[in-house]
C-alpha cells in the first residue's frame, strides 16, 4: 500500500495515454459524438461510466474523482459545483419527505439554512443535535431517521466528533453516515475507516489551495453510491473542466502545504494561548477542544483553521484589532496560500446547544506567510483591541 503522500503524486493522471505528458488534459465539452448507433445507445445506456455529454464530466473530471476516490479510501468520488452544492446533492438523494435527518448543531451555516429553508419544505424533518454525543444518536433516532450528518470538528468552534460510536448507532438503526471531512482533508482523516458511509469536501478550501474556484467533491460506499451519483447529475450542477484540473493541480502540493497550515497554525495558537485578552483556543489539538482526545485518536494531524474566543471586549475593540491587519486578509472562506481572519459569533447558528463564551469569536486561516510576520501583525492587532476598550 502506497502512503498517501505517494498516491497523492500517483492519481488520478496516465501520462502513458497522453503523449507522456504529465498532467492531463482540460477537455472542453457539451456535445460528445458517436460513429454509430450502437454505440450511441451504449453511452446512453450508462451515462455515468461514459463519456457521454458535458454535463456527466469528462475525461478531467473523472481524473479528479479518481484521485479523490482513492485517497478518501471510498469506492466512487462525484465532482460537484461547490461544496454547498455536494451538501445538497447528498440530502436530496438519500431523503424522501416524511424522512428525518440528524444535523449536527455545530455545522456549516449554510448546511443548516439547507434543512430549515429547503428539506423542511420537502417535509423532511430534522433534529439538530449536540456534536458530543457519541453513541447517544441512537436515543434520537426514529424509524424514519435515514441520514445522521456529522462535520468534524465543527464549524467556527471545532469540536471534534466521535465518528465510530455514532456510525455504530446509526448502522444499527439502518440510517446512512455522512460527513464534511472538508477541514481534515482526506490526508488527516480516513472516513470509510471509521464508519462514514459518505464524504463530502469543499474542495474550494484546502483541497483547491489557492482561493481561485469553487468546488465539491462526494465520495460514497458502493452501497450509496448510485443514488447519490443519480440525483447529483440531475441536479445539473457540473463544475467546470479548468476548476476540476485546477483542484487536480492543488492537491499535487496538499501534503506540503497542509504540514505548513498546520506547523503555523500550531504556532500561532501557542503564542495566543499565553495572552490575557485571550480567553480560549479552539483547536482541536489543544486540551480545551471538546473531543481533542477523540482528536488524537482519529486523525493523523491537524489542518490550520482554528478559533479563539477573546476576553469579554467590545465589538468596536474587535473592529479597531481586525480592520488594520495588514498580513491577514478579512472575507470568507478558507484553505488558500493567505492568511485570513473573521469575527464570527456562533449563537445564533445554534439551537441544541447554547454558545457560551467569555467574548467574541475569531476564526484564524493562517496561510503560508512567515509564523514571525504573522504573529508581529497579531500583536498590533492585540494593541489595537486593548486601546480601544
Ligand atoms: C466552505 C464550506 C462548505 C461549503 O463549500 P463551498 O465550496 O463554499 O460551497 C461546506 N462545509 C464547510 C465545513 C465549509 O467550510
Amino acid at each position: 500500500m502506497m502512503k498517501k503522500d505517494t498516491l497523492i503524486t500517483a492519481t488520478g493522471r496516465d501520462p502513458d495515454k497522453n503523449f507522456g505528458i504529465v498532467n492531463p488534459p482540460v477537455y472542453h465539452a457539451s456535445t460528445v459524438t458517436f460513429p454509430t448507433v450502437e454505440a450511441l445507445e451504449a453511452a446512453t445506456r450508462d451515462p455515468f461510466n461514459n463519456v457521454y455529454y458535458g454535463r456527466y464530466g469528462t475525461p478531467t473530471t473523472f481524473a479528479l474523482e479518481e484521485a479523490m476516490a482513492e485517497l478518501e479510501g471510498g469506492h466512487r468520488a462525484i465532482a460537484c459545483a461547490s461544496g454547498l452544492g455536494a451538501i445538497m446533492a447528498t440530502l436530496l438523494a438519500l431523503l424522501d419527505t416524511g424522512d428525518h435527518l440528524l444535523m449536527v448543531d455545530s455545522a456549516y451555516g449554510p448546511t443548516r439554512k439547507v434543512c430549515d429553508l429547503v428539506l423542511a419544505r420537502l417535509g423532511i424533518e430534522t433534529t439538530f443535535y449536540d456534536p458530543m454525543i457519541g453513541a447517544g444518536i441512537g436515543e434520537l433516532m426514529g424509524e424514519n431517521t435515514r441520514v445522521v450528518f456529522t462535520e468534524s470538528p465543527g464549524s467556527l468552534t471545532f469540536e471534534v466528533q466521535d465518528l465510530p460510536a455514532i456510525a455504530a448507532a446509526a448502522h444499527e438503526k439502518g440510517a446512512v453516515v455522512v460527513l464534511d471531512n472538508s477541514w481534515a482533508t482526506p490526508l488527516n482523516l480516513a472516513p470509510f475507516e471509521l464508519g462514514v458511509d459518505i464524504s463530502i469536501h469543499s474542495a474550494t478550501k484546502y483541497l483547491a489551495g489557492h482561493s481561485d474556484l469553487m468546488l465539491g467533491i462526494i465520495t460514497t460506499t458502493e452501497a450509496t453510491f448510485d443514488k447519490v451519483r443519480l440525483t447529483s447529475g440531475l441536479m445539473g450542477g457540473c463544475p467546470g473542466p479548468d476548476d476540476c484540473y485546477l483542484a487536480l493541480r492543488g492537491l499535487r502540493t496538499l501534503g506540503v502545504r497542509l504540514a505548513r497550515h498546520q506547523e503555523t497554525g500550531l504556532a500561532l495558537a501557542h503564542w495566543l494561548k499565553d495572552r490575557a485578552d485571550v480567553a480560549r483556543i479552539l483547536h482541536p489539538a489543544f486540551e480545551d477542544c471538546p473531543g481533542h482526545d477523540i482528536w488524537k485518536r482519529d486523525f493523523t494531524g491537524a489542518s490550520g483553521l482554528f478559533s479563539i474566543v477573546l476576553e469579554p471586549r467590545s465589538a468596536k475593540a474587535v473592529a479597531a484589532m481586525l480592520d488594520g491587519m495588514e498580513r491577514f486578509a478579512m472575507g470568507y472562506s478558507w484553505g488558500g496560500y493567505e492568511s485570513l481572519i473573521l469575527p464570527a459569533d456562533p449563537r445564533p447558528l445554534r439551537t441544541a446547544t447554547e454558545w457560551r463564551a467569555e467574548g467574541p469569536l475569531i476564526r484564524l486561516h493562517p496561510g503560508l506567510e512567515d509564523a514571525g510576520d504573522l504573529i508581529a501583525d497579531l500583536e498590533k492587532g492585540f494593541e489595537r483591541l486593548n486601546r480601544n476598550g
